[in-house]
């Protein structure tokens, strides 16, 4: 007998067609592995990927969502996924109280939306990717703060029950202890200007990731950047305008590095980024990406548009080398970009180009 044609609704790829069916023995197991991953006290990064992962399974969902919130409750701190992203890279994201997740943030409460379309927390926004069918999302509370958002979407018409709610409360409940921890670790060793890893961080991350890339054999590459003539803005539209420049340059250094790559605020307009598993001369390109993202386009400030440029200089872990030698390098190749006109990205010539190991 011919096989019966699938029907057009019956779409091939959807992730709850393939995932494993729910029952008592898949939940337990499930929070079980949670609860031992988040014990074991990872980066937050990580911390956030092992619970998203577990939201997705848990809830059969086509993708989540884990935004953590800074003190205030008003910024965001981090952010994860597991799935596809339904925004392009870059899109700035809600503010509080803007969109469905602002709206568990502001009335703190569990919920679903099963028609998207309809429903007026849900915001379209221009360039996105794809509509989910249905969307969840429950608050991470620790005390009585809200201190995130987990949500979870699922697309082909698919909607979400009860049930499908209390299975993402419970991994929200779960994690939120482990999550607040890692927050608070996060905050202390943080810029609270720019939100941007801070000095404290780096010292401690430089040497573990010096140490990391001898172990596994890998390139490690770092950049120092200073903004160009900044002194001058200051000077010319007050600080309060300056500081508008460096959360706006933070925002853009994010969007041009990858989420491995760990960014620090040095000092006043001085960052320095950790470029873990890459090579001199991809770092050079991330750089000169950073280099045309400040260059190219105006910082938008409460005193009108203001171009401004930056200096970038490149250095590549080398056989003899330590944290602090690699920094040197970095500052030295920085200087190089400053002296020989600014707006510029540099090396020191002894920089291997290739397999900087
Ligand atoms: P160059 O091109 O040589 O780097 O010149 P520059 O003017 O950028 O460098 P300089 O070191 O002379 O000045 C850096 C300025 O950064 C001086 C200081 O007022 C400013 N700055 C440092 N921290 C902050 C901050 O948190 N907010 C603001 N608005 N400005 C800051
Ligand atoms: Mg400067
Ligand atoms: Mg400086």
């Amino acid at each position: 007998m011919p096989k019966k044609p699938r029907r057009k609704s019956d779409k091939q790829d959807s992730p709850l067609d393939t995932a494993p069916r729910r029952n008592l023995g898949m939940v337990t197991k499930e929070c079980l592995r949670l609860s031992q991953e988040m014990r074991k006290g990872h980066l937050l990064e990580h911390a956030l990927q092992v619970v998203t992962h577990a939201a997705v399974k848990m809830t059969r969902s086509h993708q989540a969502t884990l935004r953590l919130l800074d003190d205030s409750g008003k910024r965001l701190l981090k952010s994860a996924r597991t799935g596809p992203s339904v925004h392009r890279r870059g899109s700035s994201p809600f503010g509080l109280g803007e969109g469905f997740i602002g709206w568990v943030v502001v009335h703190q409460k569990p919920s679903i939306i099963n028609r998207v379309k309809s429903d007026p927390r849900f915001v379209m926004r221009a360039g996105q990717k794809w509509t989910p069918s249905a969307i969840m999302a429950v608050p991470l509370m620790a005390d009585r703060h809200c201190i995130g958002v987990l949500s979870v979407s699922r697309r082909n018409n698919r909607v979400f029950t009860e049930q499908d709610l209390d299975l993402l409360q419970l991994v929200a409940e779960l994690s939120s202890p482990y999550l607040e921890i890692a927050r608070l670790k996060q905050l202390n060793e943080s810029d609270p200007l720019t939100l941007l890893h801070n000095r404290r961080h780096l010292q401690q991350r430089l040497p573990q990731e010096v140490k990391r890339a001898r172990r596994s054999n890998k390139p490690l590459s770092v950049t120092m950047a200073d903004l160009d003539h900044f002194k001058l803005v200051n000077d010319t539209h007050g600080h309060d305008v300056g500081d508008e420049v460096l959360c706006d340059l933070a925002e853009r250094l994010n969007n041009a590095c990858r989420t491995s790559d760990v960014i620090t605020r040095w000092g006043g307009e001085e960052f320095f980024i950790i470029l873990p598993d890459t090579s001199v001369r991809q770092a050079t390109a991330v750089s000169e990406r950073i280099r045309k993202a400040v260059a190219d386009v105006p910082f938008q400030t409460s005193a009108g548009k203001l171009w401004l440029s930056i200096s970038l200089g490149v250095a590549g872990l080398q056989p003899d080398d330590d944290d602090c030698s690699l920094e040197r390098r970095a500052d030295q190749a920085l200087y190089k970009a400053k002296r020989n006109g600014r707006n510029l990205v540099a090396t020191n010539p002894t920089e291997g180009q290739g397999g900087n190991i």
